[in-house]
């Protein structure tokens, strides 16, 4: 008989179980999963940097990273339209967590808005939300997670009140701005920046002329100080805007998506600091 060298009995205690298997709908929702998650998950996302999650198309590898998860983290709130679709063809048995669930929505027209991690108040709950998972999932390292989690917490703390510093600092009938898609209002309400948008809270329509019409009108009659691009959106249609009324390109907001980790923006936090300051740059001071 051949002898084999078995682990012994106790090996479980010593060696940690493989890393929990999430998959988060978008960047952002990734980020957070990380923060909290740490080295006890092992996160991909459908939607990568860089890339709108609006207008997204599933492609045969998502199906393949929803077979494998535990857990499908997902923004909801209607925006992840091309979800139904993907979890029918993957035949994904995750279980499916909203990280929006404990936030009364916005509404823009008929629907909810779904851009709610613009308000960092916000993305404290979706923080919970996906700690709260995270923990009946994996009750083991659920001490781990909610550690995390604090630590997360508190950091968002800090960038809440950064926020409202910055903005407080901005004269208030310069507090007003156009970006490319209706991506803010949660930031708007929570700090106090008008966001005139002229795509809609999608980026899927093209506004008419008659809508660019009455933006220009808008920007014009309102001395709104500056207009900025975004990262999803066609960049042309606010450099037209800029140019027919005056007001000066702010620079890119970004609202949907993270960049990659040599961007402005590889984490939420970085990407909130880099929207404020690029806001706090155009509207701070009187030309
Ligand atoms: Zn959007």
């Amino acid at each position: 008989m051949l002898a084999i060298s078995a682990a012994p009995a106790h090996a479980q205690d010593s060696t940690k179980q493989a890393p929990l298997k999430i998959v988060a709908s978008f960047s952002i929702l990734g980020d957070f999963v990380k923060n909290v998650g740490g080295d006890r998950v092992e996160v991909t996302t459908l939607v990568g940097p860089d890339s709108d999650v609006h207008v997204y198309s599933p492609t045969p590898a998502d199906a393949g990273k929803m077979a494998a998860a535990k857990l499908l983290i997902v923004n909801g709130l209607g925006l992840e339209g091309w979800l139904p679709r993907l979890l029918q063809a993957a035949g994904a048995k995750a279980a499916i967590v909203t990280a929006t669930k404990d936030i009364a929505p916005l509404k823009s027209g008929a629907d909810a808005d779904p851009h709610a991690w613009q308000s960092v108040a916000n993305a404290e709950k979706y923080v919970t939300a996906i700690r709260d998972a995270l923990a009946k999932a994996d009750p083991a390292d659920a001490g781990f997670f909610r550690q995390n989690a604090e630590t997360y917490l508190a950091k968002l703390d800090a960038l809440d009140r950064e926020v409202r510093q910055a903005v407080g600092r901005i004269p208030e009938n310069r507090r007003k701005v156009i970006s490319t898609h209706d991506a803010f209002a949660y930031f708007a309400s929570q700090y106090g920046i008008q966001f005139i948008a002229p795509l809609g809270v999608s980026t899927e329509a093209e506004p008419s002329a008659r809508d660019i019409g009455a933006i220009i009108a808008q920007v014009r009659a309102a001395h709104i100080p500056a207009v900025f691009l975004e990262k999803v959106g066609d960049p042309r249609l606010m450099r037209r805007i800029a140019a027919e009324t005056g007001a000066k390109i702010g620079g890119t907001l970004y609202s949907d998506s993270l960049t990659g980790e040599k961007g402005d923006a590889p984490t939420y936090i970085d990407m909130v600091r880099h929207n404020i300051k690029v806001l706090t740059d155009a509207l701070a001071n009187d030309p």
